[in-house]
């Protein structure tokens, strides 16, 4: 019996015979499940698809595998964590991991940027700093204090906080009124000054001003907190024009509202850096990371917080609760492990050095790309590429869509597209040939679906 239960869970594994009851997340299921993209294997640039067949990582998964997959050192220490210690609860209780975790992160943030509050992905990590940005006005006596700004073209992850603030039409539009008192800065996105840049766009560093708009219309003592993605990721890779973040922390500065940089693709080395706001010399008051931090293996968030807000929290009185948030998995052990076994590699690999001697060649490689059918812009930033296709003749979406399709069935290539934009993010160990593999896969593909 133990026997042929295991022989089907095998078998599972590789082929499952039941596609109906997993309802995909962010996924058109009816078409998928004709004609399923599988994977049930993966080794450092590469997915294997259950007949074995090997799929370039393009996109790190999901922005997440930076360290490539399945690295035998956090593998290692995630069993060996599993054997140690399970669980634990982080709820007025505390395990060492978390805390060597916690510093480890902090160690790598700028500035004063030194206090972790854990939790389970980008999106909760995004809900918590918009929660802890309300409580820290609370705490300093500036209660009135609730209007979050966030940004057209944003993505902030799938709570209520983050569809809020995020400013895509799609994730907002079938969920009620959300959360009352936001407003949305302009994306940066402006294709007739921007065409084809690469890195950071000269023109739009103004667009930043739009806050001061805001301000005017509301008043500062009724803003909170700005969030903003120092590269909108999920809208199809939008790299900040030169200066614009400045400007933004200037502004807030100014009016004493406080700035959160979403992390959550940005953090551990996509851009060369840490974080960018390392590469931008700009310090935010937190900064919401997830993904990347253990190189996607075990689901882990976080919010990194300035000297300034933990110590607004810490000023009340002993054996009293200072923030009334939190998760059962918060600072989960096995986590806390594949952390700080993946900050290990980053850190002995050089990968973040590695990103930024690797960019200008990226740059180039991607921009070869440029005159083939459809493309009508080409953007990059780090370690990111972003395609944009004129849509076809059967809408917006359908020739993005049609990239995933057969740029797994055809060409063994995973990227993600947004509508019609293809992006490209490849772990931080792609060697040349595996960028060529990418951009050849890539150029031939984009062909196809002309
Ligand atoms: N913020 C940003 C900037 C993201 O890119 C994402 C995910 N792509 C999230 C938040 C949400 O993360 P998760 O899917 O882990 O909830």
């Amino acid at each position: 019996m133990a026997g042929s239960s295991a022989l089907r869970a095998a078998n599972d594994i590789q082929q499952p015979n039941d596609l109906d009851s997993w309802w995909l997340p962010f996924t058109a299921n009816k078409s998928f499940k004709t004609n399923p993209r599988m994977v049930s294997r993966a080794k450092d640039m590469y997915y294997y698809t259950p007949e074995g067949k090997p799929v370039i990582d393009g996109t790190s998964g999901l922005w997440c595998c930076n360290a490539g997959h399945n690295r035998d050192e956090i593998v290692s220490a995630i069993q060996t964590q599993a054997q140690e210690l399970d669980f634990a609860p982080g709820f007025q209780y505390g395990h060492p991991l978390a805390f060597t975790a916690a510093s480890r992160i902090a160690q790598l943030a700028p500035a004063d940027l030194d206090h972790v509050f854990f939790c389970n992905s980008g999106s909760e990590a995004a809900d918590t700093a918009l929660k802890i940005a309300l409580a820290y006005w609370n705490v300093k006596g500036q209660g009135q204090k609730t209007r979050l700004i966030g940004r057209e073209r944003g993505y902030h992850g799938v709570g209520f906080g983050g569809i809020t603030v995020g400013g895509i039409v799609n994730n907002r539009k079938f969920f009620g009124s959300l959360l009352a008192g936001a407003d949305h800065l302009p994306h940066t996105y402006n294709r007739e000054h921007q065409a084809y840049s690469k890195g950071e766009p000269e023109w739009g560093a103004h667009l930043a001003d739009d806050l001061e708009r805001i301000v005017a219309l509301h008043d500062a003592s009724t803003i909170a907190a700005v969030i903003v993605e120092p590269m909108a990721g999920s809208t199809g890779a939008l790299p900040p024009p030169k200066g614009y973040l400045k400007r933004l922390r200037e502004i807030c500065d100014k009016h004493d509202i406080l700035l959160v940089f979403d992390e959550v693709i940005t953090g551990f080395g996509r851009l060369g850096y840490a974080f960018a706001a390392e590469r931008y010399g700009v310090v935010p008051d937190m900064i919401t990371f997830a993904k990347a931090v253990n190189s996607g293996t075990v689901p882990m968030g976080g919010v990194i917080c300035r000297k300034h807000i933990y110590d607004a929290f810490m000023s009340g009185p002993d054996n009293v609760v200072e923030l009334f948030h939190g998760y059962t998995y918060s600072g989960h052990p096995l986590a806390c492990a594949a952390t700080i076994a993946t900050l290990d590699i980053y850190q002995r690999e050089n990968l973040f050095e590695r990103t930024r001697a690797i960019e200008a060649r990226w740059a180039d490689a991607m921009m070869s790309l440029k005159g083939l059918p459809n493309v009508v812009d080409i953007r990059t930033l780090g370690l990111v590429g972003a395609v944009d296709l004129a849509p076809n003749e059967h809408g917006p979406g359908k020739r993005g869509y049609a990239a995933i399709e057969k740029g797994f069935h055809d060409y063994g290539l995973m990227l993600r597209t947004a509508m019609d934009t293809i992006a490209v993010a490849p772990p931080l160990i792609a060697e040349d040939k595996h960028i060529d593999e990418i951009i050849d896969k890539l150029g031939r593909l984009i062909r196809d679906v002309a």
